[in-house]
């Protein structure tokens, strides 16, 4: 796992790699996609940035962000969630999504053994990746709002309810 500082480091060294200043504006952007490991919304980059620079408008996020994700130094968390979510992780992994708050998290490659594929649907596709998505509920919202039937509920309960 990459920390906060290596990263940073790195994004300083890939910003002079790509001929890309350095600005107050971009390492504070920077700071917070990192510090925040929630993959957000470039909106909720921008509440979060705005607390640091009052003056900075949304579309200089944007327009950062993009300069980001093109760069490298950012990546898309995946192309079908509707919304642009991003992650400051570029290292190979996985992602846990919260049905409820809509967070994500990251599961290190690590985590899952080799993944293989007997047959595939299509043939002739080339794979690049794999991206596996765990979907559930995160232990906050768990305990902030639980199921109906609640944590305890045994087997026979649920088939009660039934
Ligand atoms: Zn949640
Ligand atoms: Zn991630």
């Amino acid at each position: 796992m990459q920390t906060r500082e290596s990263l940073q480091q790195q994004f300083e060294t890939r910003c002079r790699a790509l001929g890309l200043a350095v600005t107050h504006q971009r390492t504070v952007i920077y700071g917070e996609l990192i510090a925040t490991g929630e993959h957000p919304t470039p909106e909720a980059v921008y509440e979060r940035v705005k607390a640091q620079i009052p003056a900075i408008s949304l579309g200089t996020v944007y327009k950062n962000v993009k300069t980001f994700l093109d760069a490298g130094l950012l990546k898309e968390v995946s192309l079908h969630h509707g919304t642009l979510r991003l992650d400051a992780n570029t290292e190979p992994h996985h992602h846990m999504v919260c049905t409820r708050c809509r967070r994500i998290f990251d599961i290190p490659e690590t985590e899952f053994g080799p993944v293989h594929l007997k047959n595939l649907p299509e043939s002739g596709f080339q794979i690049d990746r794999f991206s596996i998505e765990v979907v559930g509920v995160c232990g906050a919202c768990a305990a902030a709002r639980p199921e109906s039937s609640g944590p305890g509920a045994s087997a026979a309960d649920n088939k009660r309810v039934l």
